[in-house]
């Protein structure tokens, strides 16, 4: 596999020969709660909870690029919830990363748990070993974070629809240019397009796919009931970053990889996890299952203070959570409590030109 997609190219020119003459290429930000409905009610746009024309622009655009039908939400958080809440019910079980987004786990504990579906986790690496027989949900996060450690998407799908179990794809880290989850069969795709999929990190958002008529429908319902849907100016604005995605994801991925590389050989540096590096467990699957391989790296320093004083010392890092913006960020993940090293940073490479970045970079840690 590799970035080098037709989907992107064929999404950015959905309606290049289709606009009316004299009509904006740009989709119009819709700021509205009702439309013209007199008589008896029909049409796509009856009221505003139900549905909106910049939503539905860029859900034709994240529809054609994930080949499946696309609903938007106004986080991810939003868009996981929708999947729980449409497929699961009382007396089911779900199946959860035990190192994935940490706010996924809270959200079935909190709210499926009480209710009486019960919530098991497994380490990502894991996944394989773990018997699937009785789970209604599989959700699978891979790469997971920040550990960076890799479940083999189309095994896993296999083994869990033989059982009868769903599975979704949280694939935030990697967007649809990085890796297809609906290709290797999962049954629903989800991201938080919050992070590089918008990349600007100046708005909140999240999708839901899925290939199965059945399976969507009860993920737009449950938007249209419950009321969780976007704002028109945040989509519009997911719009827009949306269409430089395969040139920003590209230069991440590629200073990434680069970064990865030159860290591992560093004297100051005493770990690097990257799915891309020969040293990475799972680096097999890795060039089997993903176009690229992202731009989080693992990077370990020697303790608290060493990574606290480079992420300070680095001019091109923002300190700050979050991931997935033309800004190289970072942070030490333990101080959120993650079960890693005082000293491991989550480094997010953006879209500064390589050489500058890796200078930069190599100069903050001899500092
Ligand atoms: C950020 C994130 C989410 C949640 O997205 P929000 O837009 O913050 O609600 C879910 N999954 C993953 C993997 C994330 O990184």
């Amino acid at each position: 596999m590799s970035l080098d997609d037709e989907r992107f190219a064929r999404m950015l020119h959905l309606a290049s020969k289709t606009t009316p003459v004299n009509q904006a290429f740009s989709p119009p930000i819709v700021n509205t709660s009702v439309y013209a409905l007199p008589g008896d009610p029909g049409g796509a746009y009856q009221y505003a909870r139900w549905g909106n024309p910049t939503w539905t622009a860029l859900e034709a655009s994240l529809s054609a690029l994930e080949e499946a039908e696309t609903i938007t939400f106004p986080s991810g958080m939003a868009a996981i919830a929708a999947i729980f809440t449409s497929v699961l019910k009382p007396g089911d079980r779900v199946l959860l990363p035990s190192d994935g987004y940490y706010t996924t786990r809270i959200c079935a504990d909190k709210y499926l748990a009480p209710i009486g579906v019960r919530v098991d986790t497994v380490a990502t690496a894991q996944l394989g070993a773990h018997k699937l027989a009785g789970y209604r949900l599989v959700l699978i996060e891979t790469p997971s974070n920040p550990a960076l450690d890799l479940a083999d998407i189309a095994a896993n799908v296999e083994r869990a629809h033989a059982v009868g179990a769903l599975v979704a794809v949280d694939n935030t880290t990697m967007t649809p240019l990085g890796q297809r989850p609906l290709d290797l069969g999962a049954d629903f795709v989800v991201s938080a397009d919050t992070k590089a999929l918008n990349g600007h990190s100046d708005v909140l958002f999240g999708h839901v796919s899925s290939r199965s008529d059945e399976l969507i429908a009860g993920v737009r319902d449950w938007r249209r009931i419950v009321g969780s849907i976007p704002g028109p100016f945040e989509a519009w604005l997911v719009h827009r970053g949306l269409e430089t995605l395969e040139v920003r994801f590209s230069r991440m991925c590629a200073n990434a990889l680069v970064l990865a590389q030159r860290l591992a050989g560093h004297r100051k540096v005493v770990g690097v996890r990257y799915p891309g590096l020969p040293s990475h467990p799972a680096h097999s699957l890795a060039q089997a299952q993903m176009a690229s391989f992202g731009a989080l790296i693992g990077l370990t320093l020697a303790d608290k203070e060493a990574a606290e004083r480079f992420i300070g010392a680095c001019r091109f890092i923002r300190p700050a959570t979050s991931f997935g913006g033309v800004h190289t960020s970072a942070e030490r993940r333990a101080r959120w409590g993650d079960q890693v090293a005082e000293g491991f940073i989550r480094l997010s490479v953006g879209c500064e030109p390589t050489e500058v970045l890796w200078r930069e970079v190599e100069r903050a840690l001899n500092e």
